[in-house]
């Protein structure tokens, strides 16, 4: 606790906290949201899936053809070339009634039931027709060639798509091939947000000296948006203790809070020291470049996420440490960062202590692939995160890195929600 000139904040002191451990600690932390509903298939893409989705139907329903050409019925299991007679055809939606006997054929198409007795089907180009009607083949098929078997993909008893799953169109698409016309999603987490700055202005007016365009807010909003969750924008908060209170306030019941700006240890920034007083610190400043003054805590019921103000911090640790924390809050499972190694196409300079997130563009269309960290790296530089399409990430303990050597890189192209466990 402190009280209105307080200036002793929890995480003064400590050492700032290394970027791995902040995220799973933040991890740690979040129980999912619980509630669900039954919503129709189609709006169901990019929720999560509250319950596993058991198939009541095989799939395909009954064997049917991979080709176009003739359902055949053996005579001789081992023959290159026969001839077969022709009693009927199978098109898809209109089964042939046929039972066939050895020797005997149905002109088949693509996704036709294979009569009972068929053996096999032969694509239409190994076929002719002789004189006197029969279809001469050849080469013969093997036995079970070009048939899908009945419940080959799914069969009925089947987990189709398991709970915790973020749904993709192959996933709906999947969940249609067994009938389901309705699933059980869990509900979109609320997260509340706003922006605090005597400088901030809205974007459609014109600005006096020393004034500046709230921009972290809208991309907080749009960060929000894409991750399909329910933003609930508290707009921009002055510097002023009061009106912080009441944003909070609004805050308490919404599943998740997010701030930017006023997480420092300047005259202005009291966002640290009120949530000491109105929630939970559980910790304060994490060990990365840019972003150090990161707070996490709770508000409420509400998860805390003080992002610093500087624009690039702000969308920095909004992708390493909070965007993972809401896939889990919303009934997913984070993904891991996906990373590949390159060569610095330039020399990097850095003294150890954080872990540095470096804005970057890979070149992987030349002979000799590279990454090249952008000229502007300063954390109010938008412009270079607009530009970039990766991080360098260079961990804590690392010094000045020479031009060629191999760096760690993380494409901001990422599969954000992963396979539940
Ligand atoms: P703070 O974290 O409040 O100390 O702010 C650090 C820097 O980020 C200052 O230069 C602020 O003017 C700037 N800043 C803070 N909030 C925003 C915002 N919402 N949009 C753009 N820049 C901001
Ligand atoms: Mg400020």
């Amino acid at each position: 606790m402190t009280d209105d000139s307080g200036t002793a904040a929890s995480g003064h002191g400590r050492p700032p906290m290394p970027v791995d451990e902040a995220r799973d600690r933040i991890i740690d932390t979040i129980t999912p949201v619980a509630a669900s509903a039954q919503i129709a298939l189609p709006d169901a893409l990019h929720r999560v899936l509250a319950e596993p989705v058991v198939a009541t139907v095989n799939v395909p329903s009954a064997t049917n053809a991979s080709m176009d050409g003739y359902a055949l019925a053996f005579e001789a299991e081992s023959s290159t070339t026969a001839c077969f007679e022709l009693v009927g055809r199978s098109l898809a939606g209109h089964p042939s009634e046929a039972t066939l006997r050895p020797g005997q054929c149905v002109r088949i198409m693509t996704g036709a039931v294979v009569p009972a007795g068929a053996d096999a089907v032969v694509m239409q180009e190994n076929t002719s027709v002789e004189t006197d009607g029969r279809i001469a083949v050849s080469p013969c098929p093997a036995r079970g060639e070009n048939l899908r078997h009945a419940g080959e993909d799914i069969r009925a008893g089947d987990v189709v798509v398991p709970a915790g799953q973020y749904l993709r169109p192959a996933d709906i698409a999947l969940l249609a091939s067994v009938g389901r016309a309705r699933v059980a999603v869990y509900r979109r987490p609320r997260v509340a947000f706003f922006s605090t700055g005597d400088e901030l202005r809205p974007i459609d007016g014109s600005l006096a000296v020393g004034e500046i365009y709230d921009s972290n807010r809208y991309g907080l909003a749009a960060s929000l948006a894409e991750l399909g969750m329910d933003g609930v924008n508290l707009g921009a908060i002055p510097d002023d203790r009061a009106a912080l209170r009441t944003a909070f306030d609004k805050a308490r019941d919404c599943d998740a809070l997010i701030t930017s700006g006023g997480v420092s240890v300047g005259e202005a920034d009291h966002v640290v020291d009120l949530l000491g007083e109105y929630g939970d610190i559980d910790f304060w400043r994490v060990a990365i470049k840019p972003g150090k003054p990161l707070a996490y805590g709770r508000v409420g019921r509400a998860l805390f996420f003080g992002l610093p103000g500087n624009p690039v911090s702000t969308a920095v640790t909004f992708i390493q440490l909070v965007r993972p924390a809401l896939v889990k809050l919303a009934g997913g499972s984070p993904a891991a960062p996906v990373r590949t190694t390159l060569p610095t196409t330039t020399a990097l300079t850095k003294r150890p202590g954080r872990a540095h997130y470096l804005r970057a563009c890979i070149n992987d269309a030349t002979d000799s692939p590279g990454v090249t960290a952008l000229g502007h790296q300063g954390s109010g530089v938008m412009h270079s995160m607009s530009r970039a399409d990766a991080f360098i990430v260079l961990p804590a303990d690392a010094a000045n890195v020479p031009a060629g050597s191999e760096v760690v890189v993380e494409p901001f192209a990422q599969t954000i929600w992963g396979s539940p466990s």
